[in-house]
């Protein structure tokens, strides 16, 4: 049986690990950071399906997680509606999902090597670029996160929008929130001791939201930052296989960019499957992968990305709040166009 290297143990790349041990598949999994870690992310898991955890063997990953069935929207000055998810969502950390996830693999019989970093550079045939998000040198995103302990919660997801970016905060596992945003970068220096997040939050006139957080309960070590983020259509070096964040990005507002990199690699398995057992090239499992990522991503992508533009149009910000508030609002389309 011919080997897999992976490139980065995020979700895809971890979950990539676990499918294909299950099948008694040599995996050697390099990550460049350690587990557990917070990581930037709203933790907000949309989409997924319950096929897909269980092809890629991770049904008892999800046992804790919160479960979250309405989502409100907020502008700075008021809340604009509320809606059921048409399917519920779950929340969870990273802290815990990565690591759960990481231990599967590792009690599978996967070698999994922490603190190393590969080059992506150099793919041979069998190694899969799992490493995340190429940097975006001119990206005006900055992402920040942290988690709470106390929050007097409106609806299970709240969104607030403004102008300058957006925040979700939401309920996870052990009853904590994670509060999480994307914002447009102001220079705000760090002040200690206190997470970057509440600066931005303040800076973007959520004076609302900010009363309502407990800036006592935030937990200590959750609070993180990451930029570069573009969420414009970027070609893959060629001939390379890239499954989740490092194939191109969804913007956050979906929650279903941890989906995307599970369903990344369950669409992957069967072609890696068969490569590892030799029978198909190298060349037709990249080609195989390729199109089963066009048939499932193609359209949830170009229709997210079109939504984010005009969600975080400065200039358009008056009209989408105010479309927003109309109960003609199509936002049961919106979701199945994005999932
Ligand atoms: C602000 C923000 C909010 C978000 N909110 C949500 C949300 O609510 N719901 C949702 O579903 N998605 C959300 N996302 C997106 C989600 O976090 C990503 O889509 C998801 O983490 C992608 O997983 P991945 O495995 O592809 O990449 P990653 O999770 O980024 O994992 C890549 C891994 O590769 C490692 N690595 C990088 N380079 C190397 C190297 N050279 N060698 C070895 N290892 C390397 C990294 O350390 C990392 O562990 C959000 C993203 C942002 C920025």
């Amino acid at each position: 049986m011919q080997a897999i290297s992976i490139i980065g143990g995020g979700l895809a790349g971890l979950s990539l690990g676990v499918a294909l041990r299950r099948h008694a598949v040599p995996v050697v999994l390099k990550e460049a950071g350690d587990y557990p870690r917070h990581r930037v992310c709203g933790e907000f898991i949309s989409g997924l399906r319950p096929e897909t955890v269980e092809l890629l063997g991770l049904e008892d990953c999800f046992a804790d997680a919160a479960v979250l069935r309405e989502v409100a929207w907020y502008d700075v000055r008021r809340q604009l509606r509320t809606d059921r998810l048409p399917a519920a969502a779950i929340g969870l950390s990273r802290w815990a999902l990565d690591q759960r996830i990481a231990d599967r693999f590792r009690e599978l019989g996967g070698v999994l090597e922490t603190g190393t970093r590969q080059d992506r550079k150099t793919m041979p045939p069998g190694r899969v670029d799992c490493a995340g998000r190429r940097p975006a040198s001119k990206s005006p995103w900055l992402g920040l996160k942290c988690h709470v302990q106390r929050f007097k919660e409106g609806a299970d997801l709240e969104m607030h929008m403004s102008p300058h970016g957006y925040v979700g905060i939401s309920r996870i596992e052990n009853g904590c929130f994670n509060l999480c945003g994307l914002f447009r970068k102001a220079g705000l220096k760090p002040v200690p001791e206190q997470p970057l997040i509440f600066d931005y939050l303040k800076q973007c006139g959520f004076e609302a939201l900010l009363q309502r957080l407990d800036r006592e309960s935030v937990v200590a070590g959750s609070a993180c930052s990451v930029a570069g983020m573009s969420y414009q259509s970027a070609g893959v070096p060629g001939g390379q296989t890239c499954l989740g964040d490092a194939h191109g990005l969804i913007p956050p507002f979906t929650g279903n960019g941890m989906t995307m990199a599970l369903e990344h690699a369950a669409l992957a398995l069967d072609p890696l499957l068969r490569f590892a057992r030799s029978g198909m090239t190298w060349e037709d499992c990249q080609r195989e992968i390729e199109i089963r990522r066009r048939h499932q991503f193609g359209r949830r992508l170009r229709v997210a990305r079109g939504l984010h533009r005009v969600l975080t149009s400065e200039k358009l910000f008056k009209m989408t709040t105010g479309m927003a508030r109309s109960p003609l609002f199509p936002f049961q389309s919106f979701y199945y166009l994005t999932r």
